[in-house]
């Protein structure tokens, strides 16, 4: 009977297992799960999870008995340590071993560390584990403490959105001078403030961040010679690929594991998805590595099938999706050609409900709609389609973007 091992806990995992059943694929099938959950979901856990709307079903991809209806064994809490590529196996932490025919990495990131005096005091923590989250809620929750996020990207402002609805006080602090410049730049990223400070929470931009203060507890964040106090730190700096299984089997990488676009690596049968992997996309002929939980549907959809020596390949627009306060947005676009783009606004920025465009000469390679909704699909076709656009047309609401 042919073995697939799936090494991750995450969304990519739990996807490629699915898809894998779904595509008739009838041998063994076993994820290794570094964390104590069957594979999950993170979106909610600095949205809804953190702020107690939502519970657990809203972040367990399977009820427990799936796995056992599918046939699939999960060994929840145990990392895989070392990958032997040319044995076709597998080393477990807790000391076995697993033949495979097909291994999946899908081994997801980890929070990235920021070099700062402090930074190990209690009190300071990321947020990427389910177990992270329920420390930060039961902190949270009852409102009155005083946060500061470090960090002003996508889940830094997310987890001071929902810090805020919970009734703590939040100040906001990064070293760009607006909040999410490298995934929105400048224009974008102050619709976002704008946002944050109507909610009365301190946003403060192009900041020297120095210490974070305290004896055993953090006790406060110095920035720009100023000590901010603080009950809790959140620190969202990004996130690194987590490659430390694949280099222990020699797998090429370079931010991230390196594959084609069937997420196949250099190496015989190994493959990756998900956060960790760096696939080559051939729309836009370069690797381009995702952090999204579209990409990890996606990828781990394609790796599966690839897995299988079915037709698979990875052309998908990246897409990504955020919810703060009344703000709901849909993102989808190549963040390396947005980053030179002009944006071109269709809407009401003030009042939120708008769509932009990121143009590159004359094409559109990026679109993000707030608090307008059901438009994501034409957006994505006007991207795919890659023809020149009329700038009047694109800015006139009146102009169906399906006729553009
Ligand atoms: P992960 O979810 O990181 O899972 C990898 C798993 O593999 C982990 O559980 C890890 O413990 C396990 N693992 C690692 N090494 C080993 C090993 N050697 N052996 C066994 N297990 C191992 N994206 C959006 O598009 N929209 C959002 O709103 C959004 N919100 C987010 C909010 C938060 C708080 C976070 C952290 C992420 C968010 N994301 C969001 C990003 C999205 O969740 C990730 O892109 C997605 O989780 C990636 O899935 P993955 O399966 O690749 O990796």
């Amino acid at each position: 009977m042919p073995h697939i091992v799936i090494v991750g806990g995450g969304l990519a995992a739990g996807t490629a297992a699915e898809k894998l059943r779904d595509e008739g694929f009838d041998g063994d099938i076993t994820v290794v799960a570094a964390e104590q959950y069957t594979p999950y979901q993170r979106p909610p856990l600095s949205k809804g999870y953190l702020q107690g709307e939502e519970g657990a079903d809203a972040v367990v991809l399977h009820p427990d008995d799936w796995y056992a209806q599918h046939r699939i064994g999960v060994r929840t809490g145990v990392a895989a340590t070392s990958l032997e590529v040319a044995a076709h196996r597998v080393v477990l932490d807790d000391g076995s071993t697993l033949a495979y025919d097909s291994i999946l990495l899908a081994t997801g990131a980890q929070p990235r560390s920021l070099p700062l005096p402090g930074i190990a005091l209690e009190g300071v923590t990321t947020l990427r584990r389910r177990d992270d989250a329920d420390r930060l809620a039961d902190a949270l929750r009852s409102g009155g403490r005083r946060l500061v996020v470090i960090g002003a990207g996508w889940i830094g402002m997310e987890v001071a959105a929902s810090a805020r609805q919970l009734g703590n006080k939040v100040t906001v602090v990064d070293r760009d001078p607006v909040p999410l410049a490298t995934a929105l730049g400048a224009e974008m990223g102050a619709v976002f403030r704008a946002l944050h400070e109507e909610h009365d929470t301190t946003v403060r931009t192009s900041a020297a961040i120095e210490a974070v203060t305290g004896d055993d507890r953090a006790q406060g964040v110095v920035v720009d010679g100023d000590e901010i106090p603080a009950d809790l730190v959140v620190v969202g700096v990004g996130a690194v690929p987590d490659t430390a299984l694949a280099e222990t089997a020699g797998v090429r990488l370079l931010n991230g594991i390196l594959t084609d676009s069937s997420m196949r690596t250099d190496a015989p049968d190994v493959f990756a998805a998900g956060d960790v992997a760096n696939p080559y996309h051939p729309v836009v002929q370069r690797h381009l590595r995702s952090e999204h939980w579209d990409n990890a549907i996606k990828t781990g959809e394609v790796a599966a099938r690839a897995m299988l020596g079915l037709r698979a390949s990875h052309r998908s627009i990246p897409y990504f999706y955020t919810d703060q306060y009344d703000l709901g947005m849909e993102l989808s676009g190549y963040a390396p050609l947005m980053s030179s783009a002009d944006v071109v606004v269709r809407g009401d920025r003030d009042a939120r409900e708008f769509i932009a465009f990121w143009v590159d000469d004359g094409t559109i390679v990026g679109g993000m709609n707030v608090n307008v909704w059901d438009v994501n699909e034409s957006v994505q076709a006007l991207i795919r389609s890659g023809a020149r656009v009329d700038l009047d047309a694109l800015r006139d609401p009146a102009v169906p973007l399906d006729s553009l």
